[in-house]
Formats: C-alpha cells, sequence, structure tokens
C-alpha cells in the first residue's frame, strides 16, 4: 500500500510539481519536497576553478550516497532559476547503529565559464548567506549501505562529485564493500579531493587518468579514457559489480556504451549526466 505522503518541515504545500517527490524519508515513508532556505557555513577551496560549500539545512531529512538537490537562485526583480548539484556529503539514510552522519549538507561547484550560477556558487556567495535548495533528487543513482555488491565508480572531471559521496558513505557506514574508483581529470591541479584520494582507503583502488597533463613522475600515458583502460582499471564484467558512471554527457555515454561492449550487465549500470540543468521563470 502507498504511504502517504506528508510534507516535511519548511516546505509550503502546493509549491512543488508532483513528481517531486522523495521515496527514501529516513523512515522510509514518501514525503513532498519543498523548498528550503540553505545557509552558507563554510567554503573549501578544492581547486583553482572549484569550492565545496557546506550549508545549514534547518528541516533536511537525509540524503542516500549519490542523490542531489535542485538550487534555487532568485533576484530582486523575482527572477529565478535552478540548476541541480550533486550531495557531496555523506548518505544519511541506511546507515548502521553508531554511524553518526552530518547534519549539515556539502555540494562542490566546478566554475563553468560563462555560467549564470556556477560562479556565482563558487566565487562570490560567503558563510551567512543563503539560498533556496530541494531535495533530495534521483532515487537510480543511488548506492546503499546496506548493498554488498562489489562497485565500480568511474568519474570524469566534476563527476566525482557523488561518486565522492559514495566513497564517503562507505568508510562512514564500516562497509568492507570493495571498490575501484576510476576517475578521470585534465591536470593534476583539477584533480577533486585529491588529498582525500591519495589516502589509504582499505579496501578501495583509485586508478588516475590524465586528459592534459599527469604529475612528474607519471609512467603511465596521457589520454582520454577507453576500452584499454576501462578493461584494465575496472572489476571484470564476471564479478558483477555495481557501476556508478558520472561526468560531462558524452564521457558519461563512451564509458556505458564501452562497459556493456566490454561485457558489463547493462542492468547493474547507472549513470549520471552533468548536462546543462535549469529552469528559469520570471
Ligand atoms: C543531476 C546533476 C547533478 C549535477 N551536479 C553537479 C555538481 O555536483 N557540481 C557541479 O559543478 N555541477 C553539477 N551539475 C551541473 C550543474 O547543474 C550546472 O549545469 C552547472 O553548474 C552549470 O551551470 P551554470 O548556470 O553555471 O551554466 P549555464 O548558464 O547553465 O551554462 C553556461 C554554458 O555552459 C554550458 N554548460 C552548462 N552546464 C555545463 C556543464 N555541467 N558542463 C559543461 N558545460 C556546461 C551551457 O550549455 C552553456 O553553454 C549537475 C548537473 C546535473 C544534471
Amino acid at each position: 500500500m502507498a504511504a502517504p505522503l506528508e510534507e516535511p518541515p519548511g516546505g509550503a504545500p502546493g509549491d512543488e510539481p508532483a513528481d517531486e517527490v522523495a521515496e527514501l524519508a529516513p523512515d522510509d515513508r514518501p514525503y513532498r519536497l519543498g523548498w528550503l532556505v540553505g545557509t552558507l557555513v563554510s567554503r573549501t577551496v578544492e581547486t583553482p576553478t572549484a569550492v565545496t560549500l557546506e550549508l545549514d539545512v534547518p528541516g533536511w531529512r537525509g540524503a542516500l550516497a549519490g542523490q542531489h538537490v535542485d538550487v534555487r537562485l532568485t533576484a530582486d526583480d523575482g527572477y529565478s532559476t535552478q540548476r541541480s548539484y550533486s550531495l557531496a556529503s555523506p548518505g544519511s539514510m541506511g546507515l548502521p547503529p553508531g554511524a553518526v552522519a552530518a547534519q549539515r549538507i556539502a555540494l562542490t561547484v566546478q566554475v563553468v565559464d560563462d555560467g549564470e550560477v556556477s560562479p556565482y556558487l563558487a566565487e562570490d556567495m560567503r558563510p551567512g548567506d543563503q539560498l533556496e535548495l530541494r531535495g533530495p533528487v534521483g532515487h537510480w543513482f543511488v548506492w546503499h549501505p546496506r548493498d554488498r555488491r562489489p562497485v565500480q565508480l568511474v568519474a570524469g572531471g566534476s563527476g566525482l562529485v557523488p561518486l565522492a559521496s559514495i566513497l564517503r558513505t562507505r568508510r562512514l557506514a564500516g562497509s568492507r564493500v570493495p571498490f575501484r574508483l576510476l576517475v578521470s581529470a585534465r591536470t593534476p591541479a583539477d584533480l577533486l579531493y585529491a588529498a582525500e584520494l591519495a589516502r589509504p582507503d582499505p579496501g578501495v583502488d583509485v586508478t588516475h587518468v590524465w586528459t592534459r597533463a599527469a604529475p612528474t613522475g607519471w609512467d603511465g600515458r596521457v589520454g582520454r579514457v577507453g576500452a584499454t583502460t576501462l578493461r584494465e582499471a575496472c572489476f571484470p564484467p564476471d564479478l558483477g559489480a555495481h557501476v556508478f558512471v558520472c561526468g560531462p554527457t558524452p564521457f558519461v555515454e563512451l564509458v556505458a556504451d564501452t562497459l556493456v561492449d566490454l561485457g558489463h550487465d547493462p542492468e547493474l549500470i547507472r549513470t549520471e549526466r552533468f548536462g546543462p540543468t535549469g529552469e528559469v521563470t520570471r
């Protein structure tokens, strides 16, 4: 039987489309998504063009790793625009007893040149500033800490954000499920969370691909991800790993298609495309 819909604290009834319903509330009951107000608590510079925003969001009910939020900015003249941003913070749902999730959420925003929203979020927002957000959104591109299958992560550029959330959730949950991460970045300076990825994380293997310039002493090749890299760096298809691929649309399509060609089960491949998003109202 369908569970009753319930308005989360802070959500205004009737101001959201019917399909914006979270199916995975912490208590496992669906509820309608309303707009919440987040206050910027801190900003961390990740790379010269990417910043992580830590937000305090009263009424936030938690999320699974891999989900995203809609962010809405509204100007004084009523012009309003929305974009999607993945949660970088670990998921807070489905954790084992004793694992304590952070109350705040984190978003990592990569500046898109000439973009309307990302330069404001990454360069102009300061602690104390507020924005509206709605979420968590997305029920397919999620990893549940109770999942026992091995996990293959494949990230292109800022597509690393939700995959870092999945890795952080694994750590927080004390999961021992084997993970592999294949991460493609233009250069070492462009790699998000570089220090975190460099730290040993038992059960997690990380492979880097550099598309423009590699670190000094790098003995691998520089270039785009292709069939050879995917065959060498990913779990073999017969292991039946869940595969999460995230990045720019052409990257995601190439990787997903190639993995299927290599024998991975399409049913186990989940993709998230970081193409342009947005909805404008006046
Ligand atoms: C589910 C989802 C999750 C996302 N999560 C993140 C995230 O965690 N971090 C993050 O930084 N971004 C994320 N994005 C992308 C984000 O929603 C915006 O598209 C991005 O920040 C650009 O917005 P903008 O207003 O600055 O650019 P716009 O003003 O919308 O676009 C400016 C120009 O850049 C192009 N463009 C727009 N978006 C992109 C893009 N992503 N890559 C390349 N060119 C683009 C447009 O076609 C246009 O020509 C996500 C997108 C989706 C769909």
